[in-house]
């Protein structure tokens, strides 16, 4: 072995305990979704009960077919408002057709005991009056990002939550995935030394003519925004996430091409700043009209780090520069689905807060109107 295979062999290893020792830490136990044994499959009594409601892309693509790895989720119930195909997806899952619901009789799910989370997968401005919903039915709730369409919504989400005694989670997933959590140990740890800058860039082709799930993406009603309501709150996230700190100014750039006709309601390129009580920035972007990009970068003083992907579903990159050379640590992926999933189990079966409760959703939604109000003033907002 030469010198320079034995350093990958060494680095390689190197992430792979770092990897292990991130998942040690707080929410071990729900960053890694491991194969399952036997035992575990049969043994339902250790799996909560989930209802999925909107049975979209997202959902039916991803969502469900995870549930294979969770060790204490299990679907037994949807809510949809196409009857056939929650049939046909009931019958493929094994769900009792007494358990499936549509939007009017949905409320009837309070009397279904098998239920005890409720998955809210629907277009953005109907998170609220699910989730609400979904709580005066004495169930807990997973709720997809971002949280709502407007701080007063996640208020009253939190509010329902809170009377009914029920927990609140944003499926922040980014945050249940091993490489992303290895990064944040490293930081914790002091291997990038002191954080001075982030930059963090989502973009996609948003096809509203081809793909049904980009209709509701454009139209401001429902989505509340464009770009930035739905991937640049990966860049805003994780800038937070992987500083540990909370933005106390922002300011932003917004355009959109005024003859797309995608961009009548929402806007398309967003190009943002944070800035951090360490002094520490970031650089943000998001945006509807370009490749696929799913990216950050974390600059130290003494080194920094790439993930490129950081946030996509199944495949994740690291790559850590110092002074002496760059190395890239492997870690194992994990089900990231299942693991985000298993943890709002958990912390239901062991009545804990979530690690990322309604707050953490509120909080991005607040930032997220500052970065609008920054755009549209052309100054930056202290938040
Ligand atoms: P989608 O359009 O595929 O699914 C939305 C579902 O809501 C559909 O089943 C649709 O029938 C239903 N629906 C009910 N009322 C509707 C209405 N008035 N208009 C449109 N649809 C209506 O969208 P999706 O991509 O599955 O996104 C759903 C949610 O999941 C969004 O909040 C999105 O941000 C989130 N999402 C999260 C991730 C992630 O990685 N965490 C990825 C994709 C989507």
């Amino acid at each position: 072995m030469n010198s320079t295979e034995s350093r990958r062999q060494f680095l390689r290893q190197a992430g792979l305990s770092a990897a292990v020792a991130a998942l040690a830490g707080p929410g071990a136990v729900a960053a890694v979704a491991s194969p399952l044994t036997n035992t575990m499959q049969n043994d339902d009594k250790k799996k909560l009960g989930w209802a999925v409601v909107g049975l979209g892309k997202f959902a039916t693509e991803q969502i469900m077919p995870n549930f294979k790895d969770c060790k204490h989720s299990k679907l037994v119930a949807l809510v949809s408002g196409t009857p056939d195909k929650a049939k046909k997806l009931a019958k493929e899952y094994g769900i009792d057709e007494k358990s499936v619901y549509d939007y009017q009789n949905f409320d009837s799910i309070k009397d279904n005991p098998a239920v005890d989370i409720v998955y809210i997968i629907l277009p953005n401005s109907m998170h609220a009056e699910y989730t609400i919903r979904a709580a005066q039915a004495g169930k807990h709730v997973l709720c997809e990002k971002p949280m709502a369409t407007s701080e007063e919504d996640c208020k009253k989400m939190i509010d329902a939550c809170n009377k009914a005694g029920k927990k609140l989670m944003i499926a922040y997933r980014a945050q249940y995935e091993p490489y992303n959590l290895d990064a944040i140990a490293r930081i914790k740890k002091g291997e990038l030394g002191k954080i001075k800058f982030i930059t963090a860039d989502h973009g996609r082709h948003v096809k509203p003519t081809e793909d049904k799930a980009d209709v509701w993406r454009v139209q401001k009603k429902l989505a509340g925004g464009g770009s930035l309501m739905d991937i640049g709150i990966y860049s805003l996230n994780a800038a937070r996430y992987l500083t540990g700190e909370e933005p106390v100014e922002v300011t932003a750039q917004i355009y959109s091409d005024p003859n797309d006709p995608r961009f009548k309601e929402v806007e398309d390129n967003v190009a943002f700043t944070l800035r951090f009580p360490s002094g520490a920035l970031a650089c943000c972007t998001s945006s509807y009209s370009y490749q696929s990009v799913k990216r950050g970068r974390i600059f130290g003083e003494k080194a920094w780090l790439d993930l490129d992907p950081i946030s996509d579903y199944y495949e994740h990159n690291m790559k850590i520069g110092k002074e002496d050379g760059e190395m890239e640590p492997k870690i194992q992926e994990g089900n990231q689905f299942a693991a985000e999933m298993d943890h709002m189990s958990e912390s239901v079966m062991q009545n804990k807060t979530p690690r990322t409760p309604g707050e953490e959703g509120l909080r991005d939604v607040r930032y997220m109107m500052a970065i609008y109000e920054a755009a549209k003033k052309g100054k930056s907002v202290k938040v």
